[in-house]
């Protein structure tokens, strides 16, 4: 990808402001979700669908492997494809009909286990947990040039 982008999370409420900031700025598309357990990658999304007016529960799909929510007529998918033995499970899972939803977000954890079963990403987010507790450093990975300039204005403007 063209730009990447890294920022530090000092706590949750840093995790929950990028949270905004993705619902704001990325409408649709695939977004890969990268680190390993605990980094916060559920987590993030929570606050992500959160941002987009969800107010229920968020739960793992490490069981369902996907958990589809409508927010405010936003069909997103949340995968969590930790538990996936072999890709073809998603084939047998009816994936093509979920990634046939027009204009849906489609949010991907542990996308390496779904190999060629899963589109390729508009945005890859690496977490990486780092010795203090509650920071995170975050790499954001796409090649937006709209979504470029926006990052820097929230995150490096004086
Ligand atoms: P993953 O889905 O990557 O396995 P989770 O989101 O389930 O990780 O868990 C992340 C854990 O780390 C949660 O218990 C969360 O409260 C905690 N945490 C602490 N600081 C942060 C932070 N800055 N961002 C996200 N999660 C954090
Ligand atoms: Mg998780």
């Amino acid at each position: 990808m063209q730009y990447s982008f890294k920022l530090n999370l000092t706590n949750e409420q840093d995790t929950q402001k990028l949270a905004s900031f993705l619902g704001q700025h990325i409408a649709q598309g695939v977004i890969y979700l990268i680190g390993d357990l605990g980094a916060g990658k559920t987590t993030l999304t929570r606050y992500w669908l959160q941002a987009l007016g969800h107010t229920g529960a968020v739960k793992s799909p490490t069981y369902t492997l996907v958990e589809p929510y409508t927010i405010q007529k936003q069909d997103v998918f949340h995968f969590d494809l930790y538990r996936l033995n072999d890709p073809y499970e998603l084939e047998l899972m009816g994936i093509r009909d979920y990634l046939d939803t027009p204009n849906a977000l489609f949010l991907f954890e542990w996308p390496s286990k779904g190999a060629d079963e899963i589109p390729q990403a508009d945005y890859v987010i690496q977490i990486e947990k780092m010795d203090d507790e509650d920071l995170r450093q975050v790499t954001l990975s796409f090649d937006s040039i709209d979504f470029q300039n926006a990052l820097n204005q929230e995150y490096t403007a004086g």
